[in-house]
């Protein structure tokens, strides 16, 4: 089998990595002249949305998929028509503005924090006169890792909000004082088959993923998550993996965002789970039996981001992951994830990485 894969960052070069176990063949799309994903299969290089190149992709592949989701929709559909795209550009569609993602969860009767559509400077007062303050303003589209947000504390922050944010199309939110997030990760088949992963914690630490740890020993949001992920992987009539990142607030769990495609609070699944979500991710697209996500232990990914320190490196407690990128600030460049038989194990453990890194 022969998978063209949009994107050949390090998504993309782990995906590869479980498709060389498979015995599947990848060909990426990326602009980057040596992206990560360049180890572990064929490059084109050439823009997202180019229509030669993704013909080509297409013609030279069974099936299509993506690893990030600032892919034009219009671009899939074209190639669709030839070639299976998956996870479905309508799932992609509907990630990629926030609004749409919000009346998704809503319509799914998955909870979520009050919001308000912002595009004029008018509403962004309305906005802040029904929500209450503070509020976080977020680009609808195009945001990633915190970027495109302004935290809106005080009425005299607005304007400054509006200068900052106001010639895109806007949304605010409520801001959610949450206990702590976790995230939610589930393939779907081809046949409609589901398998839902243990749910992971996660830290941000200046709007990025620092760290996820799992399995989180809380039955009830465990079995509440999963009946959410349920849902949007039925009504998508979703093939592939999708994460949903969730606040807990108390015994609430309160939707944040859903990415239609392998995910960074997925990683520690490579060594922590059965079967890892780029593998899962794989079996998905290629109708596949859809392997177990039982835990193997106690796992805990911590990001490598703006450098790997040597300190680092010399650490030998865990499985590191270098994606092969050039250093940069506040650029993901690897990761480390650690198992333990004990919870309590694990978490020194990541403890322990995380003192190395900045
Ligand atoms: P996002 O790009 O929407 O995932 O936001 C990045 C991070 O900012 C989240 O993981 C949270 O840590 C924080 N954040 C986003 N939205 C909110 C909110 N409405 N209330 C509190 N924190 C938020």
């Amino acid at each position: 089998m022969r998978i063209g894969i949009i994107g050949a960052g390090q998504l993309g070069q782990m995906l590869g990595f479980a498709a060389r176990d498979l015995g599947v063949h990848c060909t990426f799309v990326d602009p980057a002249s040596n992206p990560p994903a360049a180890v572990c299969g064929d490059v084109m290089q050439s823009a997202f949305d180019d229509p030669e190149a993704l013909t080509q992709l297409a013609a030279d592949s069974d099936v299509i998929t993506y690893e990030f989701e600032n892919v034009p929709v219009e671009a899939l559909q074209l190639i669709g028509a030839e070639t299976p795209v998956y996870p479905p550009a309508a799932a992609l569609q509907q990630a990629q503005d926030r609004l749409t993602e919000k009346r998704l969860f809503e319509s799914l009767d998955i909870p979520l924090p009050g919001y308000h559509a912002v595009d004029s400077r008018d509403d962004l007062q309305a906005a802040a006169e029904s929500l209450g303050l503070p509020m976080v303003i977020k680009t609808r589209r195009f945001g990633y890792d915190g970027k495109g947000q302004f935290v809106v504390r005080h009425t005299a922050d607005l304007d400054a909000a509006w200068e900052t944010l106001g010639t895109h199309p806007l949304i605010a939110e409520q801001w959610v004082e949450f206990d702590y997030e976790v995230s939610c990760i589930g393939a779907r088949n081809v046949d409609g088959d589901i398998v839902i992963y243990p749910l992971g914690r996660n830290e941000h630490r200046d709007g990025i993923l620092r760290t996820s740890i799992t399995p989180l020993n809380q039955p009830q949001l465990v079995a509440t998550a999963s009946d959410y992920v349920e849902r949007m992987l039925e009504h998508l009539q979703y093939v592939g993996v999708l994460a949903l990142e969730l606040f807990v607030v108390a015994d609430r769990l309160l939707a944040n965002e859903f990415a239609p495609r392998v995910h960074n609070s997925g990683h520690w699944s490579i060594e922590g789970s059965e079967t890892s979500q780029f593998e899962n991710h794989l079996r998905a697209i290629l109708n596949m039996p859809l392997g177990p996500t039982t835990s193997r232990g106690h796992a805990g990914m911590i990001n490598l981001i703006g450098e790997i320190p040597a300190a680092t490196r010399r650490l030998d407690i865990g499985a590191l992951h270098d994606y092969g990128k050039a250093p940069r600030p506040g650029r993901k460049l690897g990761h480390v994830t650690v198992t333990a038989d004990l919870a309590e194990r694990r978490d020194e453990l990541v403890g322990i990485i995380d003192k190395t890194v900045t």
